[in-house]
């Protein structure tokens, strides 16, 4: 029989990560049951306030015989209640066992919780009718996540190498020979990639939380993945090491919105024109987006970095596609830009002065007239209009690697432009 597992919210910024758990359990179950696949990490909408980081469940499944059934629900819930974070409040952890095939209702709900802000009744509700064993922990809210990491249409996919620490090193810092992995990564990218970040010239595989994780590897060829691992000099032990497929960096959470439908916690594509200037408040630079439905703040935060130029160039009356979550901000419901791209620009008008009609020298502004610097020649001060560059191409811009969403496709990868240009 077909047994699918979900697991979901066993961590919190003090500690523990649900891939963690999934790696031990994956281990474990294999001895008993058959996978099919590789276990499978799967971020769900990244707006939602209750996350820990980046709102990952995980799901595996076994072919399994009826009489193992047992023993393998008890391993999971036994691991689960032995290792999840209970100490922390927002940790609620939940565990789903389905058996069989994946019905149509179970699919819609993974993807309403990858889009949109659903309630534990509702996951509750929907494991009823499909006949799932759910079990909640505290406010069960990972019940939402296990069930729709089970349900999740993974038909695109990129895969993470989830490598943990020794227990003894947990909490301590990570220690990578930085050159190792810049090493690698000029090797593997971009089909594996987010290793490094060239700009800043940092390390990007090593997390700084409290967690297990020593290092995540991402890619779109496993091979290359695991041989960046092989590349990579650590400087503590490695306790083990798991392969994860993922719908990390597929754009899966974005779907095409009029600004009128827009609503707290959805990911979403935009295209709309700039209806103001831009501002800037602590650092970060908004802007208000129009549509024939409505109007929206747009914002390029603080860790959006030189990102923010692009935006800073927009001008009021062009016409672009955005893409990004939308969450509160300041009481107001604002777009938080994950890439742009411009689509119609108006010109950009600059009012010069003429040179000197005698003598070609450069003319000074002097109350109403100009006055030729060279040859003192005076005149009427009349500017003339000239239209200047942009600085903007019809291009997509897209925010740094290490404010990048989980599941932001970058644009190095192929398909990274297609949500925004209609092609999916
Ligand atoms: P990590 O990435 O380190 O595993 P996390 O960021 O995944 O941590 P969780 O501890 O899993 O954070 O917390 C997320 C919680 O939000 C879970 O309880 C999950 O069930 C729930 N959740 C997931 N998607 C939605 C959604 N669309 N609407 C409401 N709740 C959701």
């Amino acid at each position: 029989m077909k047994l699918h597992i979900g697991i979901d919210d066993t961590d919190s910024p003090a500690g523990m990560c649900t891939t963690y758990l999934g790696a031990l359990l994956y281990r474990e179950l294999s001895r008993i049951a058959e996978p099919l696949d590789l276990p499978r990490l799967i971020r769900l909408n990244p707006n939602i306030p209750y996350k820990t980081r980046g709102n990952g469940a995980v799901a595996m499944t076994f072919e399994a015989d009826e009489e193992v059934v047992p023993e393998i629900k008890d391993t999971v819930l036994f691991h689960v209640s032995r290792l999840a974070d209970f100490s922390h409040e927002n940790t609620n952890p939940g565990v789903v066992f389905f058996e069989g095939e994946i019905p149509d209702e179970l699919r819609e709900f993974s993807l309403k919780a990858l889009r949109e802000h659903v309630t534990i009744e509702e996951a509750e509700k929907v494991a009823r009718e499909i006949g799932a064993e759910y079990f909640k922990f505290k406010l069960g809210r990972g019940i939402i996540g296990s069930l729709a990491a089970i349900g999740y249409p993974l038909e695109r996919f990129t895969y993470e190498l989830l490598v943990y620490r020794e227990r003894d090193y947990w909490g301590k810092p990570r220690a990578v020979e930085e050159e190792s992995v810049f090493l690698a990564d000029r090797w593997a990218y971009p089909f594996s990639y987010d290793n490094v970040d060239p700009y800043k010239g940092s390390v990007l595989i090593t997390p700084h939380g409290k967690d297990p994780v020593l290092a995540g590897i991402r890619g779109v060829d496993a091979g290359k993945v695991l041989q960046v691992f092989e590349m990579v000099e650590f400087g503590e032990p490695v306790a083990f090491c798991q392969l994860y497929k993922t719908n990390q960096n597929t754009d899966d959470h974005l779907t095409p919105k009029k600004i009128g439908e827009l609503k707290l916690y959805d990911s979403a594509v935009v295209r709309g024109r700039v209806a103001g200037p831009y501002w800037e408040r602590g650092r970060h630079v908004f802007f208000e987006l129009e549509d024939g439905t409505g109007k929206i703040r747009v914002a390029a935060f603080e860790p959006t970095k030189k990102f923010r130029n692009w935006v800073r160039k927009l001008l009021p009356g062009d016409e672009i596609i955005t893409a990004g979550g939308v969450k509160e901000h300041e009481g107001v419901l604002t777009l938080n830009l994950e890439k742009l791209y411009p689509v119609k620009l108006v010109p950009k008008i600059e009012y010069q002065k003429p040179k000197c009609p005698k003598c070609g020298g450069t003319m000074k502004s002097k109350g109403d007239y100009l006055k030729c610097k060279r040859c003192g020649y005076r005149m009427p001060k009349k500017l003339i209009p000239v239209e200047v560059p942009r600085g903007l191409e019809r291009k997509i811009y897209e925010v740094p690697p290490d404010a990048r969403k989980h599941l932001s496709r970058p644009l190095v990868l192929p398909g990274g432009e297609n949500k925004l240009v209609g092609l999916l």
